[in-house]
């Protein structure tokens, strides 16, 4: 019997997650045609390196307070406890930013509040960049909205601007370091951004997922530009900085000055949290607070400087081999062009059959990621050493 209610319709515009599951298929067909393979995956978009030793130490003392019927907590805080937001006010205090810690809403996932802002904004035109991580369109078409591109290429270094785009209000979104072109915006481009929106009226949701990888003179927070406050909302995640992706928690800020009319968007997002969130658990806020301390982040960078040294070693070899790349030094991508003009899924089978190697489609990010291909640098230093040597041989 078929129900009769109306679902979203809006859900059968969305892609299906088509391309983890043709990759998988793929490597499995290739493993049971060959069982003695040795096959090396670049493509890994998660972390691999244990907890900080800090983080281990605090989960461990917060579940004894649980135990404790004196320190037992229940529900936390919709927006965090006070403890986390002020670590990372202070954080941002680091970087020479200056935010209170009621600007800063704690979550279980970037992932989550990218999906989630969705619902507090009305029928507005998107703007997002092509290529980049899935989430900004998927989520955008679920509530039917209309989405522009704007196309990223070797040309403009995957950094596009807001030039030849008609002036009117936008969403805006913005991932730097990208994923997946590990494309970094500096602060000159930055600001051409914070211009054109703050000149339309527009709204810029900046993911800062992977600012814990920049090494090098880039901005580590849309905040660091002139009037940023007054149009942008960041996002950035515990997940790739500490390592968080299977503890999960995150945070969005949203600063006072950001209003629609009378109406601050902070005060949407603090209703749209205390309705449908109930907060993250308190073992997982200490262990954020942990990592944000001057030894945890000692820890979390021992982690980084691993996964960009594993970068290096993939860049060098495609540098050696003539072949255009971005990423790798200030994130944990690396973008290629597809060598011989093949498209991402030929280069795709090509390293599979003949390297046991598996990366990443770019056509996976978007239309503009055809010809392109991503690798990633969160394996094991052993196997990136391997697969190094694989890539010189055949490339
Ligand atoms: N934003 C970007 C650009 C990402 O690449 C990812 C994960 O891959 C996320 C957000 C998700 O972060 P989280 O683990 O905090 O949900």
């Amino acid at each position: 019997m078929s129900l009769k209610i109306k679902i979203n319709e809006n859900y059968q515009t969305v892609n299906k997650n088509y391309l983890f599951s043709e990759i998988a298929k793929r490597v499995a067909a290739y493993k049971n045609a060959k069982p003695d393979n040795s096959v090396i995956s670049l493509g890994i978009g998660d972390v691999t390196r244990p907890l900080p030793p800090i983080v281990i130490e605090a989960m461990k003392k917060a579940s004894d307070e649980m135990g404790d019927s004196k320190t037992f907590r229940g529900y936390a805080p919709e927006y965090g406890y006070d403890f986390l937001r002020e670590a990372i006010a202070d954080y941002y205090t680091k970087i020479g930013i200056s935010l209170t810690a009621n600007e800063i809403y704690a979550s279980d996932g970037a992932k989550s509040d990218v999906g989630n802002i969705v619902d507090i904004l009305g029928d507005n035109t998107i703007l997002i960049p092509d290529p980049v991580y899935p989430v900004y369109l998927d989520s955008n078409l679920m509530s039917g909205r209309k989405v522009e591109f704007i196309s990223g290429n070797m040309e403009n270094g995957f950094l596009p601007t807001p030039e030849n785009i008609s002036e009117k209000p936008y969403v805006i979104y913005l991932c730097s370091p990208n994923n997946p072109t590990g494309a970094v915006y500096d602060e000159k481009k930055l600001k051409l951004w914070v211009d054109f929106a703050t000149k339309t009226g527009s709204l810029i949701i900046y993911d800062a997922a992977y600012e814990a990888f920049i090494k090098e003179d880039y901005p580590h927070s849309i905040y660091k530009i002139p009037g940023a406050r007054t149009c942008a909302v960041e996002i950035c995640s515990f997940s790739k900085t500490a390592g968080f992706t299977g503890v999960r928690c995150a945070w969005s800020v949203f600063p006072d000055e950001l209003t629609v009319g009378d109406t601050k968007l902070s005060a949407l997002w603090a209703r749209r949290q205390a309705t449908k969130f109930n907060g993250i658990p308190y073992v997982v806020q200490r262990a954020a607070q942990a990592a944000l301390t001057e030894e945890g982040l000692k820890q979390c960078r021992e982690s980084i400087e691993y996964y960009l040294g594993n970068a290096k070693i993939i860049g060098d070899v495609l540098t050696e081999k003539g072949i255009k790349f971005t990423g790798g030094d200030n994130s944990p991508y690396l973008w290629l062009r597809c060598p011989n003009n093949m498209s991402s899924w030929e280069f795709f089978d090509f390293l599979l059959n003949e390297a046991e190697l598996v990366g990443t489609p770019g056509a996976g990010f978007g239309k503009a990621g055809e010809g392109f291909f991503r690798l990633t640098s969160f394996g094991t230093r052993e196997n990136t050493l391997i697969a190094a040597e694989r890539l010189k041989t055949l490339l």
